[in-house]
């Protein structure tokens, strides 16, 4: 069988876990694919599930061994990527995998990996609804508020390179939609 990759990317806020999350309760053949990161760890978060921590020094010598798939630096000092050894592990069991990042990342692994890749945008109905979300997360401070605004106006710009585009103004429907989009590809 050959692995696939499904990509989701939005700016924060736009319900793009809730999505992502609920197509991993769907489709039991796909798996998250679990990102390196050199931010501090959330409470309620967890090594190797929510992320692979590590510290900036070993994020970067995981850069020079060419150990990263894409990476990016999406805020100061706040490294992601996807390690080529997390994509490897899901492979080996068979599954294909599922990825939850930003715009940046997603049209990088989506212009390597071509047909294989399927590069979904979930589009938030306005960023006055894009705020609010952001201001009912308890981890959220004003300023990480305003930064997250900032970027989800360029993020917006993108969305036009991916192949589908989800306009998540209604999640029920939202949830279809990811549902069918995915499960034809999935079958191809
Ligand atoms: P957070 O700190 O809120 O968990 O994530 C911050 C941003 O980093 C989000 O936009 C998230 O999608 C993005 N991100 C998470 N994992 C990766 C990754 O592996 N690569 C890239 N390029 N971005 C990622």
């Amino acid at each position: 069988m050959q692995g696939k990759l499904v990509i989701f990317s939005a700016p924060s806020g736009a319900g793009k876990t809730t999505i992502v999350q609920h197509l991993l309760k769907v489709f039991p053949d796909l798996e998250f694919s679990i990102s390196a990161c050199s931010r501090e760890i959330r409470r309620g978060e967890t090594f190797g599930v929510d992320y692979y921590f590590l510290s900036i020094e070993e994020f970067k010598e995981k850069i020079a061994n060419n150990e990263f798939v894409e990476w990016e630096e999406v805020y100061t000092d706040n490294f992601y990527g996807t390690l080529r050894s997390e994509i490897e592990r899901i492979w080996r069991k068979g599954n294909h995998i599922i990825f939850d990042m930003d715009v940046v990342g997603g049209l990088n692994l989506k212009k390597q990996f071509g047909d294989q890749a399927l590069a979904i945008f979930v589009m938030p109905p306005s960023i006055d609804h894009l705020e609010s979300r952001l201001k009912m997360r308890e981890t959220e401070t004003p300023e990480s508020i305003a930064r997250r605004i900032g970027k989800a106006e360029k993020e917006l710009e993108t969305a036009s390179q991916f192949d589908k585009i989800i306009l998540n103004d209604n999640l029920e429907r939202a949830l279809e939609e990811a549902e069918n989009i995915v499960g034809e590809f999935l079958k191809l």
